[in-house]
């Protein structure tokens, strides 16, 4: 099996702002959105969790 994610090693000099709240990201809490839009890791959590809170408040209103 061959891995075909290329990784890429390269300093980011630009500040990256999260999309969700706007803030800068340090490089540790750094992540990506399905968009490939930078977000905190924390950020991303509470955004798809928001959206499974809905999924199941679907559910479960039977909708
Ligand atoms: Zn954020």
């Amino acid at each position: 099996m061959e891995n075909t994610k290329n990784k890429k090693k390269c300093a980011i000099h630009d500040v990256m702002l999260c999309t969700f709240c706007e803030k800068e990201i340090i490089e540790a809490k750094l992540t990506y959105t399905e968009d490939a839009e930078p977000s905190h890791i924390k950020c991303l959590e509470d955004f798809n969790k928001h959206w499974e809170d809905r999924a199941v408040m679907m559910d479960l209103m039977g909708y």
